[in-house]
């Protein structure tokens, strides 16, 4: 009998390669031409993107067969992500397909399923996450928002109040899973229920919130007196940080960090050798250090991912992997803005959002340093760095 992991990687290489010839034969030009100069994509594009995937099979390929994947190992998910990435192709948007799917078919009721999960697949419905609120980041406990049970002759129903912050995508979603506070005096964990919000309801203002790459990521979700029908709360009331950790678990095993890792790295080696001879030396050098610590990421990153798959795992492999591949990331890039030299320095955010050609340099100077500027944001969000590192103290260093 062929040993699971074996079967695994090459399952994993059959997948590479089939993104590979998708990437060469399918993807539209415009949306590859958009991802490599890291333009601004929209709405539609991404509608497009997540849609081309589930017309492959993969955007919810980690999903149980019963509910329309093909249970692929943690290895095919996470090859899949860095493959895709690799190639610089756009993100898969995680909301719908990556966090509440999972958690529909894991704690939902078959109403919920029928209902929510095929409209994930499609992207049919585009998904946001609700978690963070002012004073509530990295201590979930710490939430305000407040779902009050109402019983009426017209139906058992929540009436939410309070705020969400750092809300991905909101201005875009027709959906809201979030984490709301159910119970009063309780102990924090076994006050917190997990809803899903219809983001047309009364009462839901989406407010933006600039950020300095001069893209709308993000916003403020305000939602006062909000009618949410008792159906939609998932699973039991109270156990909500049941399902938050179960979906916190998938949000940090992202292969996509290693992948963008690369091709960021790629693209440095490009713009090095385009430099001027007196910087070359002092370039190879830190292009060295930076490509040493990329193969210690990758090495240790699929490593993980097969002890997590033996089950062998010290329950810091996701943690370890953000932390390292954030701030390789972030050093990458920070290495290519440097080389860019006056094109870095010259950056015109409307250029990029008119797709036109940047001030100064090649063609994709303003994307790599859009890139530069929003990913200092990834060492914050998903688990901030010092939330990764206590973690790995506790599950490595037994701290
Ligand atoms: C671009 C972006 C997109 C985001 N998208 C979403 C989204 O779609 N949905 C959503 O719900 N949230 C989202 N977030 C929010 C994100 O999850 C939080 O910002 C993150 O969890 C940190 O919480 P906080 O901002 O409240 O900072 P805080 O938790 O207040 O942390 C502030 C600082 O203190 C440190 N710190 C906190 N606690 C400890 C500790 N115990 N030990 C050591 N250091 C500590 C942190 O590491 C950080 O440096 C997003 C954030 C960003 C920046």
């Amino acid at each position: 009998m062929t040993d699971p992991i074996t079967e695994a990687r090459q399952r994993a290489e059959g997948l590479k390669a089939a993104i590979r010839s998708f990437y060469d034969g399918v993807m539209p030009v415009d949306l590859k031409r958009k991802s490599r100069l890291h333009q601004v994509l929209d709405k539609d594009d991404y509608v497009r993107w997540m849609r081309l995937l589930n017309d492959q099979g993969w955007a919810v390929g980690h999903w149980p067969k019963e509910y329309g994947g093909q249970a692929w190992s943690l290895l095919e998910r996470f090859s899949f992500e860095d493959q895709l990435a690799r190639l610089g192709c756009p993100w898969v948007i995680p909301f719908g397909v990556k966090y509440v799917g999972p958690v529909i078919y894991a704690f939902g009721s078959p109403e919920q399923k029928a209902r929510f999960l095929p409209r994930i697949a499609t992207t049919d419905d585009f998904w946001a996450q609700g978690y963070s609120e002012p004073g509530a980041g990295s201590d979930l406990a710490g939430l305000r928002t407040e779902a009050i049970r109402v019983e009426s002759s017209e139906g058992d129903h929540y009436v939410v109040n309070g705020q969400k912050v750092w809300t991905t995508y909101a201005q875009w979603a027709d959906w809201l899973f979030c984490l709301v506070k159910t119970a009063r005096g309780e102990q924090a964990q076994k006050s917190i229920s997990f809803l899903l919000i219809d983001m047309r309801s009364p009462g839901v203002t989406v407010k933006p919130i600039p950020t300095m790459d001069g893209y709308h990521h993000v916003n403020e979700v305000w939602l006062e007196n909000v009618r949410v029908p008792a159906e939609n709360l998932v699973g039991a009331e109270g156990e909500g940080w049941t399902y938050a950790k179960y979906l916190l678990k998938n949000e940090r095993t992202a292969g996509a960090i290693v992948g963008m890792a690369w091709h960021a790295l790629e693209r440095l080696k490009g713009l090095a050798a385009e430099a001027a001879p007196a910087s070359r030396d002092r370039l190879e050098t830190r292009i060295g250090e930076l490509e040493l610590r990329f193969m210690a990421l990758e090495v240790a990153s699929y490593q993980a991912v097969e002890s997590m798959m033996r089950g062998t795992e010290h329950g810091a492999e996701a943690s370890l992997i953000k932390l390292r591949g954030t701030e390789l990331y972030q050093h990458i890039a920070e290495a290519a803005v440097d080389t860019l030299g006056l094109a870095g320095v010259a950056w015109d955010a409307a250029a990029l959002h008119a797709a036109a050609p940047p001030p100064l340099g090649p063609e994709d100077a303003g994307g790599i340093v859009k890139d530069h500027f929003y990913n200092r944001a990834a060492t914050i969000f998903g688990g901030a760095s010092e939330i990764q590192r206590n973690i790995v103290a506790k599950g490595v260093l037994g701290l």
